[in-house]
């Protein structure tokens, strides 16, 4: 095992090779959480090169064009990666707002994966974080205490928060077989990607009529579907706590808006979330549009999942709102 301490005192090969290996097992050699603490926040270029190469993925389209078919799978492969990231990694695994089996959760795991937002245990840690630290100096992407972009982007290619501190989702951490997508994080996306492509070539030797091709699926498909889906989601952490109305006192910037919560599919009710965030719902009233949340109902009636936390009474409670406020 090599700490960030001890890799910082090894050759410029055997850190680079540490740093190679990280990229595909997130784990190998990874830094106490304590020990970061005291670093500053920097890019890391190094490790953030995947993350480069995803938005700069995105100009292949100069090379492949574009077909209705690719855009509608990258439009398709938004929405329903944008309801694995709401609907699994935050109302599932961050605040376990419903009930799911050990199998189902392994699925709602994978399905999360090929966003390419990290593993399940990762997102539940670093957002929980956020939850108990939220706008304070310690929040990783607070755009009170570090500004606009390095809460929308910045704060994601930074050495310290690279890791999972697997003590802070204990009640994830038990189950190997999340510890491992969470570890192996890289495994899910490079498959995905490979998938896409293929699925493409075989589209444009079997179906020449959609006029699609390898490279289009996997520009469309992956590059430019997850970098929307990552600037979406990251939408949340900037936009949200900048831009909107706030309902309640929360002691942090959070805020409501109907935009986001298009775009996020029920994410954008930050302010309501950041008030009640034990309950599945994040529109309490029936024009707050909550996609998310009308998909796990569905799911809910087949039985995947069930005890959906419902919107505490509190919240309907008008005393406590910052203005007058409308029952439901
Ligand atoms: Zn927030
Ligand atoms: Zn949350």
């Amino acid at each position: 095992m090599t700490d960030t301490a001890t890799a910082a005192h090894l050759g410029p090969f055997r850190r680079a090779l540490t740093y190679l290996v990280q990229w595909f097992d997130t784990d190998y050699g990874a830094p106490r959480i304590e020990t970061l603490k005291s670093q500053p926040d920097k890019v890391d270029w190094v490790r953030a090169m995947s993350f480069v190469i995803l938005h700069v993925g995105c100009l292949g389209v100069i090379w492949t064009g574009w077909s209705w078919f690719a855009v509608g799978s990258a439009v398709f492969l938004y929405f329903i990666r944008m309801f694995a990231v709401t609907g699994f990694y935050h109302r599932y695994f961050s605040h376990r707002t419903f009930s799911t089996s050990r199998a189902w959760q392994f699925v709602l795991a994978l399905w999360g994966a090929t966003c390419v937002q990290k593993g399940a245990l990762w997102w539940a840690y670093t957002h929980r974080h956020h939850h108990q630290h939220s706008d304070e100096e310690d929040d990783k992407h607070s755009p009170r205490q570090h500004g606009f972009m390095w809460s929308h982007i910045g704060w994601i290619t930074s050495r310290k928060n690279f890791p999972t501190d697997y003590s802070r989702v204990k009640d994830l951490a038990k189950f190997p077989e999340l510890v491992f997508l969470n570890r192996f994080d890289t495994l899910v996306p490079i498959a995905s990607a490979v998938l896409l492509f293929v699925l493409g070539r075989m589209l444009e030797a079997y179906a020449p009529g959609l006029h699609t091709s390898g490279g289009q699926m996997l520009v469309w498909g992956f590059f430019i579907s997850t970098t929307a889906l990552f600037h979406g989601t990251s939408c949340i952490n900037s936009m949200a706590h900048v831009w909107g109305q706030r309902r309640y006192e929360t002691g942090d910037d959070s805020r409501n808006s109907f935009i986001l919560s298009l775009i996020t599919l029920g994410e954008g009710w930050h302010n309501n979330h950041h008030k009640h965030m034990t309950c599945t719902r994040q529109g309490f009233y029936w024009w707050e549009v909550d996609i998310t949340y009308y998909l796990l109902k569905v799911m809910s009636w087949t039985g995947l999942i069930w005890d959906l936390r419902p919107v505490p009474s509190a919240a309907y409670d008008t005393k406590m709102h910052l203005g007058p406020q409308p029952k439901p």
